[in-house]
Order: C-alpha cells, then structure tokens, then sequence
C-alpha cells in the first residue's frame, strides 16, 4: 500500500507528458496543413509556457495556452512595471506572434489570449480585412522584427460580416463600402455552399478569414518567401464570444 501514492504520481506524471506532446504534434505542423489545432481545456496545457518564442510551432503553442488560461479564469500576472517599459523600450520589442483581428470591442487579442506587453504585434480593422497599409504593417513585424507567425483572426456575430450581408447586391457608399465589398465574394461563396439564416454571417465569416489568409500570401512578396523559408506561418482562426475560445477553420 505504501508504494500506490508513488505509482499514482508516476502515472499522473506521464499522463501530463503525452497530453504535452500530443498538443506539441498537433501544432507544430507544417504551414500548409488544413483545419488544426483547437485549443483544448486542461490545467496541464495552462502551465505549458516558454521563455521565449523561437518557431511558428512554439507562438501557437503560446496562443494556445494563453487562451486555456483566458478560459479557464486563471490568467498570468502580468509584468506592466517601469522596469519592463525600460527594457522594451532599450531592448527593443519582440512579438511572438503577429494577430490580424476585427475592431470588435469584444475580442482584445491581449486580453482573450492572455499576452503581456511586447508579446503581441496587433493589426485590428472591422471584419479583419486587409488594404495594403494593413499588409505593409504585417509585413514589417514579419521582416523587421521576425515575428513566426500570423493569426488571422475572424469572430462570432461579426457586425462587418452581418452588415455585407444586408447590403446584398446593393452599393454601400463611403469608407465602409471599402469593408463591404471587401467582405461581399466571402457571403457569396457561404451563400453559394448552401448557408443561410443564421448560419449564413457564421459561415461566411470563416469563408473571409480564409480569403485573408489567401490574400495575404498572395500579395505580399515578404510574407510568400517568409512562408516558403519555413521561418513563418499563418493560422486562421475563429473567436466563439460568450464561450471565449478560439478555434482553427484553416
Ligand atoms: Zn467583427
């Protein structure tokens, strides 16, 4: 009897290790792998954390785990002191991962990813769509700063995704009609794959985050030979709002 504690934590100590590498496997993929990772709720996962970000694998892992911890209500102290301004500020920053998301007040990448100050290089439009200001500003953190990896990062109820769809064939006028339009052939193609109701602004939210991702490997030079390096990858992805998670439609 004196010997089962020891066996339990033994067993308990392994079980943590496979849960550990099979997260590992599960993100650490190739670029072009289609529909991966999901962030899965364990306290284990919450504790798997890294110093420092070295590849596309390691900033998805730390996605991962810092929306665990979002999730579950037990989030990192967070390291906002004058002495971590002072070292950014003399050091420099280096963001382990570049996060492309909507304006929506309800999805702060810093707070629904559990991230500190200088972990993040953030790029926020409505419907998370990109001009070439938004892939220059991408570009820059891929070039400049080496940031492995970009999140695209599409939401639940998107206003920018319901508001293309009410405008349907219609001309929106002014600076949202940008977005709209931007938006329209991703409502098409949910439309045309047979979404409606209220799965349409769903469907066709995810069908937009897809067309980002496209756009962005096919405009941009830096980001195409980045990704063809194997120094960068991108994940697209969508944010559940009332349940806080984040999942791949990638
Ligand atoms: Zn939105």
């Amino acid at each position: 009897m004196s010997k089962l504690p020891g066996k339990i934590k033994s067993l308990r100590f392994i079980l943590v290790g496979m849960l550990i590498v099979i997260l590992a496997v599960l993100t650490g993929c190739s670029p072009k792998k289609a529909a991966v990772e999901e962030p899965t709720i364990h306290d284990s996962a919450a504790k798997v954390e890294w110093s420092e970000a070295v590849d596309p694998g390691d900033s998805k892992m730390k996605l991962i785990s810092g929306n665990v911890r979002y999730v579950s209500g037990k989030l990192k102290a967070k390291d906002l002191s004058a002495t971590k301004r002072k070292d950014l500020s003399e050091n420099g920053q280096k963001p382990f991962a570049i996060v492309l998301t909507c304006s929506d007040s309800r999805v702060s990448p810093e707070l629904i990813l559990d991230q500190g100050l200088g972990d993040l290089f953030v790029i926020r439009t409505a419907g998370n769509v990109v001009d070439p200001i938004a892939i220059g500003s991408i570009e820059y953190a891929v070039e400049h700063l080496h940031t492995p990896l970009i999140m695209v990062l599409g939401h639940e109820q998107c206003g920018a995704v319901k508001a293309a769809i009410e405008a349907g064939e219609g001309k929106v006028e002014g600076n949202l009609g940008a977005i709209v339009e931007k938006i329209r052939p991703s409502v098409e193609k949910a439309k045309a794959a047979g979404a409606t109701g209220v799965d349409l602004p769903e469907k066709a939210t995810e069908e937009n985050v897809k067309a980002v991702v496209k756009e962005l490997e096919e405009k941009s030079p830096i980001i195409r030979d980045a990704l063809g390096q194997g120094t960068l990858q991108i994940i697209g992805a969508k944010y559940d709002l009332d349940e806080g998670r984040y999942s791949s439609i990638r």
